[in-house]
């Protein structure tokens, strides 16, 4: 034990202020008592507070949930396109059987509302969208072996070619 352990005492992580050391682990991993702001006091591994996952008490992060939701629902009535219509989000669940959840994301992150679900990266050639597996499939090949070439710098009309030519 000669390297010098730093006690932490006092420090604040997020929301967290160190209060005092509990006893170590089996395992010699730290375990510090840690008072939130709001004043709940809770056993924090030494990890959870050096890597950031835990900034504050459980009751204080539901709270900022809601105050992001309440952030979210001022977006509410954002435009999803489908097909080329515009639509609220609530309709576009009803026709895609997305959940509004989804449908927000996507809008958000500019992916179509009608790529499948789970789709994961797109993969466009000549107008046709597809992911991985839907390319696998078409060419009777597994996913596995999409993603390779992919990673080798060839391109879906390479692999038409190749496979279809
Ligand atoms: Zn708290």
């Amino acid at each position: 034990m000669s390297r010098p352990r730093a006690d932490h005492i006092g420090e604040r992580f997020g929301k967290w202020t160190v209060i005092l050391e509990l006893k170590s682990m089996p395992n010699r991993s730290r375990v510090f008592l840690c008072e939130c702001e709001c004043g709940i006091q809770r056993s924090i591994p030494q990890s959870n507070l050096l890597y950031g996952s835990s900034t504050q008490c459980r009751r204080c992060s539901t709270k900022q949930m809601w105050a992001d939701g309440k952030h979210l629902g001022k977006r509410r009535h954002k435009i999803a396109r489908l097909n080329g219509k515009r639509m609220t989000v609530r309709e576009a669940c009803e026709k895609t059987g997305l959940l509004e959840a989804t449908i927000r994301s996507r809008i958000r992150q500019g992916v179509r509302l009608d790529a499948p679900k789970h789709g994961g990266h797109q993969l466009v050639h000549d107008g046709v969208s597809m992911n991985m597996s839907g390319w696998a499939r078409r060419f009777g090949v597994t996913r596995e072996n999409i993603r390779q070439n992919i990673e080798r710098g060839r391109t879906i009309g390479e692999l038409i070619a190749r496979y279809e030519g």
